[in-house]
């Protein structure tokens, strides 16, 4: 699976540069590659009275750049604004399940909005995680209820702090062979 790392708007250059090194630590056969060019954030998708930005909308806008881009199967969005989804205070992430796009926010994720001391090294952890489990989702995996896999889903940044970056040995399987159709029909 070859994937485009996607900066939509300003963020920290050190967080697609380090997924793209360790997403194909983690997914089979899997190619990374950061895009030079980041998309700007639409100003359609902020929402004034919630001061939210909608990530349907930034997510569509990356599904566009996916479906005009074959040289990769799936584009990771990276933003770092506040973003909620329908009937969801707030989100991490949002993806196609299945399909090419998939998005995740910095900005709940970043130690600095819970008051405590930044830290580069935990944002890129937690983005992995947040990464990967978006990613799996384009990938046709649903939630898992294993608390320990990355397919568990994230209320708060606690959970993402307690799930590890590794699928379960079931939603590991149920990615390889996505990966593998994807291989035989490009
Ligand atoms: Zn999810
Ligand atoms: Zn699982």
């Amino acid at each position: 699976m070859r994937i485009g790392v996607l900066a939509v708007g300003e963020v920290p250059r050190e967080v697609p540069l380090e997924l793209a090194e360790a997403l194909p630590k983690i997914f089979p056969d899997t190619a990374c590659m950061v895009i030079k060019e980041p998309l700007s954030v639409p100003a359609d998708a902020f929402v004034k009275n919630r001061n939210q930005y909608n990530s349907s909308v930034i997510l569509s806008r990356v599904k566009v750049f996916a479906d005009g881009n074959s040289a990769f199967h799936r584009f990771l969005g990276i933003v770092d604004v506040d973003v909620f989804a329908s009937g969801l205070n707030y989100v991490f992430g949002e993806a196609y399940t299945p399909g090419k796009a998939a998005l995740i926010s910095l900005w709940r994720l970043k130690p600095g909005f819970y008051g405590e001391t930044a830290s580069t090294e935990i944002l890129v952890l937690r983005a992995l995680k947040e990464a990967v489990h978006e990613l799996g989702h384009t990938l046709g995996l649903k939630h898992c209820s294993r608390g320990f896999c990355v397919m568990h889903f994230s209320n708060s940044v606690f959970d993402t702090d307690k799930k590890q970056s590794l699928f379960c040995g079931q939603d590991y399987l149920q990615a390889s062979l996505a990966i593998n159709t994807l291989r035989q029909h490009p």
